[in-house]
């Protein structure tokens, strides 16, 4: 569709690409977007959160609109109270219908783009169909990840896939303007972690790692969780309470698995995760 954009925002996940996609837009090396984008769901690392906000001060220090949002709940908690869906492994090894990217990411800041560019955030008059162009931090090695808005006035663009850019470009590409590498964006809890992002959580953020163990039990036989028919549910997709799986050996597995394959960490295509 040939769209003529009013308004453009980055989605920024608070990760490696989309917050480098922000500082080339902020250092003229994309085109000025009229805002960045941050929602947070409630519980992502503390490593995140410092990352996140490091880039919060840097990217409005050098002229680019950037906000973190905070929707009404809290990922944590409505897990457990309010059946709001994340992607956790049942028995039959397929994970519950993710309904917590929409709910704590793209519903939000989709109505934030609606109120900065001057309209309500949800009712008429609505954009004209392609109004928004929305920025979408995937790279080259992910490009099957891409997915169509479900909205007509907004538009998904990927400049990083555009440029022809890798995992490794934005690493390069912040490491030469004398900048911080983030770390990977999700929340604490979020499923679609493969052993080795366990791993990481596990020795370098021991306290989100405690909680993550925790909510892991909480959620076993969590019946609470509306329509959900397996016995027994888990944060790990081995299938294992998180503090008994073998993560050195799953992990040692997959890259075995993988080897000449890209590293494909999750399989979220909504592009305000893991980005
Ligand atoms: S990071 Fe995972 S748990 Fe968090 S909103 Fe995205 S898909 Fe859901």
């Amino acid at each position: 569709m040939k769209t003529n954009p009013k308004f453009k925002f980055i989605s920024w996940g608070g990760g490696l690409q989309s917050t480098c996609m922000a500082v080339m837009s902020a250092l003229g090396d994309l085109p000025k977007v009229d805002a960045v984008i941050n929602s947070d769901p409630g519980f992502e690392s503390q490593e995140n959160y410092k990352s996140i906000a490091w880039y919060l001060a840097w990217l409005n220090r050098h002229g680019l609109h950037t906000e973190v949002i905070y929707p009404e709940n809290n990922i944590k908690l409505d897990f457990i109270n309010n059946h709001i869906h994340i992607p956790v492994w049942t028995q039959t090894g397929a994970p519950l219908t993710r309904q917590c990217t929409q709910h704590y990411k793209l519903i939000p800041t989709k109505r934030r783009y609606r109120e900065i560019a001057g309209y309500h955030p949800v009712n008429p008059p609505h954009p004209y169909p392609g109004e928004f162009e929305i920025w979408i931090g995937f790279t080259l090695d992910e490009h099957e990840r891409r997915s169509k808005s479900r909205k007509k006035y907004m538009v998904n663009r990927w400049p990083l896939i555009e440029l022809g850019m890798t995992r490794d470009h934005c690493i390069d590409y912040l490491q030469s303007h004398g900048l911080p590498i983030p770390p990977k964006s999700a929340c604490v809890i979020c499923p679609y972690r493969r052993a080795k992002d366990w791993i990481y959580i596990r020795d370098h953020c021991p306290g989100d790692w405690k909680q993550a163990v925790l909510i892991d039990k909480q959620v076993r036989h969590a019946r609470p969780l509306a329509n959900v028919t397996s016995d027994s549910v888990y944060l790990y997709r081995g299938l294992v309470p998180l503090d008994q799986a073998n993560l050195e050996a799953d992990a040692a597995a997959y890259e075995a698995r993988q080897k000449g394959a890209a590293h494909q960490i999750i399989i979220c295509d909504g592009g305000s995760c893991w980005t």
